[in-house]
């Protein structure tokens, strides 16, 4: 049996990122990779072997700032989104990069880990054996297709073709003339739904529960000099400071009386209830207490009279389908996007791994700190990378031993309180998808269990420049590496590539200014430049002395640490235990 210090199972992004921070951490390492190559789902195949994948039009819905890794920025010329076959590129010059090529076994699909003593004892498809010390599985969770409507009672009636959204690959001329319903709210549903009104004679969208729909790029104008258009990415909306002055937590307005959304209500006053107005789409959900869909396109096409909105599935007899409205329509076929189950087949324990809620940090495996599942938690709004990233930073320092594993008590009290953070912000989407994060909150807790969130207090006393850049720039996973002044230069100019190039206020300053003075800025002559600069720079910074007081109070107590607080106090006196087997009487997980 060939002996190594750590296995990773899998070579998509997040076996990738792992094996270069374990070898960093000088540890030997080998990544087993089923198929013939590596990327993932990033990897197009005209066929799905029954595994998800990307489809042949497939375009990140994450940008750029948000979707690198932090020591290796996408090419300067790379599109804020990216199509599959850029971020296939990224990732296969992130391997070329730091030499990880020859630690990949191509075509070895892992059949079995077993746990023997303090060793784990992996097998491959061909009958060979290894030995390691630590396994990390990098499985991905795209590779069950969930096709839960071939055992659910409401589908037995219908003699309608039914297909998972991982078997549709592209416009072929099947989908011609056909009335077609998609089932299920997220970016692959608006994704087909929206390519194949182009050839079907109807597409019909039923949205079970509701669903938030975000716009990828705002309408919002700000300058900048980077390879970003002027447009601002939503992704960029991401600032510390912004985040100061209006958290992204939802139900901390209930939770802690604070009224803390600028964004949420401009944003519904301007689109409607949960970012699109659309009845049958619409749910209680408040702003970011659900996972968002920011393929929002898909709204211009329902106004279009281009796909129908419906909400959830009543019946379904013969090849009539009728909805909740007691509406119904003839289908000739229904896409599934109603996503993946989590599995990992390859354990002869099946106690290993799930539910992710269950581990530590949805990553450390509660039962055996010498197993981790990188690439499992899901950013409500973010990017895998930057999960997987910080995810394997940490895992690389606990398993060569330069940070301590947390004791079990810690780790349970964590876990409850992770749990109870999910029912409280996510109550209405938690109870359908496991391992739910806020993406910011989440790298920030990874980086100061891994050692290496940022000092912004230190910075804001040796440079107050570059604080100001840190504190008002887009969230970009180069932040973990502040720490460490020899990346100083490529971290500002990364900043200044999706954030403008001069003393910019920040990005929640933008939005109200632009609103303050929407005909000024739709002008192009150059006396309206000026004066638009002019007014610009003057709004943003009576702006600033304006939101100074709240932004004091913010700093100084910021909602992060009312939270812990409230955490603190419901842990000790038992609610936390209470709440969550309340919520789990109610709810349908
Ligand atoms: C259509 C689509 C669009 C997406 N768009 C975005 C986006 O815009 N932004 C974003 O952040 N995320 C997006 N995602 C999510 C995506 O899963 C992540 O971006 C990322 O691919 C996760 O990487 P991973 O390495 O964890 O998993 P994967 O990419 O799924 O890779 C897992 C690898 O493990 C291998 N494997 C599995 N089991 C075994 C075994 N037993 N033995 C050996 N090898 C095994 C698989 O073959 C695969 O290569 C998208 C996903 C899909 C399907």
């Amino acid at each position: 049996m060939q002996q190594t210090d750590v296995v990773i199972i899998g070579a998509g992004l997040s076996g990738l990122v792992a094996c270069k921070h374990l070898r960093a951490a000088n540890l030997e390492c080998l990544v087993f990779e089923s198929t013939d190559d590596i990327g993932g789902v990033w990897k197009y195949r005209d066929e799905s072997n029954g595994k998800g994948g990307v489809m042949l039009s497939t375009v990140s819905t994450s940008s750029k700032s948000v979707n690198e890794f932090s020591d290796f920025p996408m090419p300067d010329d790379y599109p804020p989104f990216q199509k599959h076959s850029l971020v296939l590129q990224y990732l296969n010059d992130y391997a070329d990069h730091f030499g990880i090529r020859d630690a990949i076994r191509l075509n070895s699909e892992i059949v079995e880990a077993t746990k023997c003593d303090d060793y784990w004892e992996i097998h491959d498809h061909h009958g060979n054996g290894y030995r390691s010390r630590y396994l990390i599985v990098c499985a991905g969770l795209h590779q069950f297709p969930d096709k839960f409507y071939q055992h659910d009672e409401r589908f037995q009636a219908s003699t309608i073709n039914m297909m998972h959204s991982s078997d549709y690959k592209r416009l072929t001329d099947e989908y011609v003339g056909k009335d077609i319903l998609i089932f299920g709210g997220g970016e692959t549903a608006s994704d087909i739904a929206i390519e194949l009104t182009h050839v079907a004679n109807s597409v019909t969208v039923s949205i079970p529960h509701g669903q938030w729909l975000f716009p990828a790029v705002t309408p919002i104008h700000v300058p900048t000099n980077g390879s970003d258009t002027s447009a601002m990415v939503a992704d960029t909306f991401s600032s510390r400071l912004r985040r100061l002055v209006d958290p992204p937590f939802a139900t901390f307005e209930n939770q802690l009386d604070t009224k803390a959304h600028f964004t949420s209500r401009t944003f519904e006053k301007w689109n409607g209830k949960c970012g699109h107005g659309i009845p049958e789409w619409e749910n209680d959900a408040p702003y970011y207490g659900q996972f968002f869909n920011k393929n929002s396109n898909i709204i211009q096409f329902v106004h279009r009279g281009q796909i129908n909105p419906k909400g959830n599935i009543k019946s379904v007899k013969g090849d009539v389908v009728r909805f909740a409205d007691d509406s119904e329509t003839r289908v000739d076929l229904i896409v599934f996007c109603c996503g993946y189950q989590t599995r990992f087949p390859f354990f002869r324990d099946q106690s290993f791994g799930c539910p992710i809620n269950d581990q530590f940090k949805y990553l450390l495996s509660n039962e055996d700190p010498t197993l981790a599942f990188i690439g499992f938690a899901r950013p409500l709004v973010g990017s895998f990378m930057g999960i997987s990233e910080l995810q394997s930073i940490y895992i690389s320092k606990l398993f060569a031993q330069e940070i301590d594993v947390p004791d079990r008590a810690y780790r349970d009290k964590v876990i409850l309180e992770d749990k109870v953070f999910q029912e409280l912000s996510f109550s209405s989407t938690t109870n359908r998808i496991d391992g739910l994060v806020n993406f910011q909150s989440y790298l920030d807790e990874l980086a100061s269990l891994a050692g290496v969130r940022p000092n912004y207090w230190q910075l804001f006393f040796s440079d107050p420049v570059k604080w100001y850049y840190a504190v008002t720039a887009a969230h970009n996973s180069c932040q973990f590496l502040l720490h460490d002044k020899k990346y100083h230069d490529e971290i500002f100019r990364r900043y200044r590539r999706y954030h403008g190039g001069n003393f910019r206020v920040s990005s929640h300053i933008y939005p109200l200014i632009v609103n303050l003075f929407p005909a000024w800025f739709r002008r192009r002559q150059s006396p309206f430049k000026s004066v638009r600069k002019v007014l610009s720079f003057a709004s943003a910074y009576f702006l600033i002395v304006v939101f100074s007081p709240v932004l004091l109070f913010r700093i100084i107590y910021p909602l992060d640490k009312r939270w812990r607080l409230r955490k603190r106090k419901m842990m000790s006196d038992n609610t936390a235990a209470k709440l969550l087997s309340q919520v789990r009487a109610n709810g349908d997980r």
